[in-house]
């Protein structure tokens, strides 16, 4: 296979045999490094790779060219090559041109110059992005195959949880492609789906996500027999506790039943996350962590369950749906909270056949052209609109209030984008369809009027629940289900202690719950799944950073 390329354009010779010089230096062994003096003669160039069938996997351009500025540049190169990453390289002068370009030709970066010396300055910022690079790009296929029906939840889940593992795989839908049904019925005289196809020869029939794990090589299995720390959930609150656990050298191990990242792992792009102006995906921000608590030593089991949590004298034990029992001092609850299910008949049949919660990222390119809804009308909701339309012809939003609920950048966004149409007032009535989706119901709550439209796809993206099912009978939850901690498990929410000695029963510590304990000492809550939080991702971040150190606290006390 050709190596990927990485273009740099500049019309100052100089600075291009310069820059041609460092980039061959780090990046030679595995790129091809393309030095072209103008923004003209590289498009030209691009046309011919193109023949050739290459892959670009980096621009990296001077702003200010005559004919062709850098950005002129990119907007053009970006239109055939949207996965190659895109680098301005300015002068003092030209930030603000910069700046501007984040939105127009989506850069991902701006490197002043001089970028000397490269080691400091040009390398780690390049490492990053084409790290990022391979980790999406598409190359000519030769790994993981999953064939199905797009109407079948099995096979729904099999690439939700390829997708979310960032696990890189073909889809090859038996409806469409007579050879991938040749391909099936070799394999596989019944009618289970899907079939997953390996590089090694194997094949995988309709497995569950454990055995799926296994053989992608996930860790199902605890390495240990004790930890200092256990964390349930592996969204932003588990990974973030887990990150700082792990750098200060604790035995930590994460238990997670479906893929890391959790909610946010859902996101298409998270704009409010402090340090990336350019908004960051979930994918990219759960990928990032996990290899910083891996890095740690931190152990993150896939496709595994937390089912119960148990007290026994100071050992907490957590345990898991295939009966394994986890045993370690403190416990972490970072479940976080799921979308709640559409009640209405013949919805539960359709999910996965044209029903999706949340999983606008699995399946949106499945719906090119298609008109497709989505049901919600808070942030998640109108991330998934956004994201959709890049696919589809057309993405009805159904808003049961008065106004969308989302921050005011994506309801800005919506508004501006042709393809997204907001209706407010309305109700979700029925859906119908035989082995998918075919239609749905709506009604507008203002004048009582109904409406039967053709719907290729449903995004619901309806409220939360919290996940604390395996410690409901152990520690105190509001009547929803969120997880009470630290003043709130107190009576009266307030001192004096001895009040709380008489609810919950059970607590037996001279002190009070640290602020993110639960009313069993030893356990501990952050993020979604906790009473009181405001469900977003820096504020799942931190307090997982917090009950870390209280974790550490109680350790120390033990
Ligand atoms: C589509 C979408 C877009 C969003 N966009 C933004 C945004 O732009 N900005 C922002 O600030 N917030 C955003 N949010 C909200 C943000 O993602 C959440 O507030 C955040 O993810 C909460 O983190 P958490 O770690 O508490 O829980 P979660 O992210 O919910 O993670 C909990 C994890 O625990 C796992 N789990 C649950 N039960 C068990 C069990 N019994 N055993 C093992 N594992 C279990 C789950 O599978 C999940 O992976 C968005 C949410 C969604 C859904």
């Amino acid at each position: 296979m050709p190596k990927p390329v990485i273009f740099s354009i500049d019309d100052d010779s100089s600075v291009l045999n310069s820059i041609e010089r460092d980039l061959r230096a780090k990046y030679g062994a595995d790129y091809r490094i393309l030095p072209i003096n103008s923004g003209k003669t590289a498009l030209e160039y691009l046309k011919k790779m193109e023949q050739r069938n290459e892959t670009v996997a980096l621009f990296l351009v001077d702003q200010r060219m005559p004919e062709m500025s850098g950005t002129e540049f990119l907007a053009e190169a970006m239109k055939n090559h949207p996965q190659a990453k895109r680098v301005l390289l300015t002068a003092y002068a030209d930030t603000q041109a910069a700046i501007d370009s984040i939105n127009e030709v989506r850069l991902d970066y701006y490197l002043m110059k001089p970028w000397h010396p490269p080691n400091e300055r040009l390398y780690p910022i390049l490492d990053d992005l084409l790290e990022d690079w391979k980790a999406h790009v598409r190359m000519p296929y030769e790994g993981i195959r999953v064939a199905g029906t797009l109407w079948s939840l099995s096979s729904h889940q099999v690439k939700d949880f390829l997708t979310r593992h960032q696990i890189p795989y073909q889809w090859l839908d038996i409806e469409k492609d007579s050879n991938a049904q040749k391909l099936v019925e070799g394999v596989s005289a019944e009618t289970k789906l899907p079939v997953i196809f390996f590089p090694d020869g194997k094949t995988l029939i309709e497995p569950d996500l454990k055995e799926l794990a296994e053989k992608v090589g996930l860790q199902t299995q605890a390495g240990l027999p004790f930890y200092d720390i256990t964390i349930i959930g592996s969204g932003p609150a588990g990974l973030a506790a887990a990150v700082y656990a792990g750098s200060e050298g604790y035995k930590c191990l994460v238990i997670e039943k479906a893929a890391p990242g959790g909610q946010a792992g859902s996101s298409p792009k998270i704009e409010n996350y402090l340090g990336f102006p350019s908004g960051i995906s979930g994918d990219d921000l759960t990928r990032r962590a996990v290899s910083q608590a891996k890095r740690f030593g931190v152990e993150i089991l896939s496709a595994q369950e937390a089912v119960q949590v148990a007290v026994k004298d100071s050992y907490r034990i957590v345990k898991l749906n295939d009966g394994t029992e986890i045993s370690s001092h403190a416990v972490l609850i970072a479940t976080g909270a799921s979308f709640h299910m559409l009640k209405m008949p013949g919805a539960d049949s359709l999910t996965g056949a044209g029903i999706y919660y949340g999983a606008a990222y699995t399946e949106a390119m499945n719906y090119k052209d298609c008109d497709v809804f989505v049901v919600g009308g808070a942030n998640s909701a109108a991330q998934g609109a956004i994201y959709l339309s890049q696919f589809a012809s057309k993405v009805t939003v159904l808003i049961r209030g008065h106004e969308p609920t989302a921050s005011k950048y994506l309801v800005d966004a919506m508004q501006a984008n042709k393809k997204i149409e907001m209706l407010t007032d309305t109700d979700l009535l029925e859906v119908k369809g035989n082995n998918t989706l075919e239609q749905i119901t709506i009604k507008n709550t203002k004048t009582n009027e109904t409406q039967t439209c053709d719907a290729a796809a449903l995004f619901v993206f309806i409220g939360v629940r919290p996940q604390s099912q395996m410690v409901a009978d152990l520690v105190m939850c509001s009547d929803k289900g969120y997880i009470f901690t630290g003043p709130d498990v107190m009576k009266d929410k307030k001192p004096p202690f001895d009040k709380l000695r008489t609810t919950p029963p059970g607590w037996t510590l001279e002190r009070d719950p640290f602020l993110l304990e639960t009313s069993t000492p030893g356990i501990f809550a952050a993020g979604d799944v906790r009473y009181g939080t405001n469900h977003r991702v820096a504020s799942a971040v931190g307090e997982g950073a917090i009950a870390y150190a209280l974790m550490k606290e109680y350790l120390k006390g033990l």
